[in-house]
């Protein structure tokens, strides 16, 4: 089994793959204003299992248009939509976050937790900007900075693994320069890494390296894991998730 394979057994059985939470989500849905019975049509991106998808069909009465590349997350996605009574809201979608096939102008909102990342945070807003339609909400949560000072060898880290890691100040100011009037702003509280995303993680690395006669490449995803989980643990005061709620403005 290749590395991303084991990636995938750890992580599907997750109810999350990134730090996050129901109550996070609705938070984030309240400052965006959007308001359920509108027919909204709301795209998903890097949405994993479902956490915020299953929140947004749920919560607003809307279609979501849920896309992420690996098809094994999102099969996850479907069974537990159909348990939540809410397939009928939710279109699953393998695609890449970096090639969509939206049309212009189509979107009342786009909502990515925990996944911009991967195309780096401005490269993300500015490349998802123009699927809004004008006025269209955008609800990202991203890594952020939380002190003006932090220990050197945290810095190095996450200069290594994203360069983009930065302030919600200097994040506000690339929406503002990208055609977004910021709505709100917040961190994600120290729950919703612990209790909601390491914890149950760590539940499932036993079973995991068994299923894989703990194999050294099953060994090694598992210490990863286990050395970020600690690298939060002694530095959750310096950095976090914000949660960034913003509307596109006039061209
Ligand atoms: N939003 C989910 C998952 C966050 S983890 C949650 O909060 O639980 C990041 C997700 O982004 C993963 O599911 C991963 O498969 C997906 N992803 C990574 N690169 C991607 C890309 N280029 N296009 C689409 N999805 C991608």
């Amino acid at each position: 089994m290749d590395d991303l394979a084991l990636v995938i057994d750890l992580h599907r059985d997750g109810a999350r793959q990134g730090p996050g939470g129901d109550e996070e989500t609705r938070l984030a849905i309240r400052l965006s204003g959007l308001k359920p019975g509108e027919n909204l049509r709301i795209a998903d991106l890097g949405c994993g299992t479902g956490a915020s998808a299953l929140v947004l069909a749920g919560a607003l009465d809307a279609r979501v248009i849920a896309v992420d590349r690996l098809p094994a997350f999102l099969e996850r996605l479907e069974r537990r939509a159909a348990e939540a009574g809410l397939s009928g809201g939710i279109e699953p979608l393998a695609a890449s976050m970096d090639a969509l096939p939206f049309d212009e102008g189509s979107l009342d909102a786009i909502w990515s937790e925990g996944a911009v990342y991967n195309l780096g945070f401005a490269s993300g807003v500015r490349a998802w900007r123009h699927f809004l339609k004008p006025g269209g909400v955008l609800a990202v949560s991203d890594l952020t900075w939380l002190t003006r000072q932090r220990p050197a060898e945290l810095e190095a880290h996450w200069r290594q693994e994203y360069p983009e890691v930065d302030t919600a100040a200097a994040r506000m100011a690339i929406l503002e320069d990208s055609g977004f009037s910021p709505l709100g702003y917040f961190a994600l509280p120290e729950a919703c890494w612990l209790d909601n995303y390491y914890r149950p993680l760590q539940a499932r690395f036993a079973a995991f390296l068994s299923r894989h006669d703990h194999s050294p490449a099953a060994r090694a995803l598992v210490a990863a894991e286990q050395a970020e989980i600690e690298l939060y643990e002694a530095n959750a005061a310096s950095f976090g998730y914000g949660y960034y709620v913003a509307r596109r403005s006039g061209d």
